[in-house]
């Protein structure tokens, strides 16, 4: 399992910076997760403004 950005991403950022696994990147559209690298921390979800972030 892991955490998966969706649409309502509005690139801020906020989440790349917080995770610390690393598994954050910028997509082309939206940030995105690398299942392979996100431990399930739940920290991007806590911090994301716009409610982006959830448990896949
Ligand atoms: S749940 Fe944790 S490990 Fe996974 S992407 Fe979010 S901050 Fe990184
Ligand atoms: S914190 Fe939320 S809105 Fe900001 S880049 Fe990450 S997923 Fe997108």
């Amino acid at each position: 399992m892991a955490y998966v950005i969706n649409n309502d991403c509005i690139s801020c950022g906020t989440c790349i910076g917080e995770c610390p696994a690393g598994a954050i990147s910028e997509g082309d559209d939206i940030y995105v997760i690398d299942p392979d690298i996100c431990t399930d921390c739940g920290t991007c979800a806590d911090v994301c403004p716009s409610e982006a972030i959830h448990p896949a």
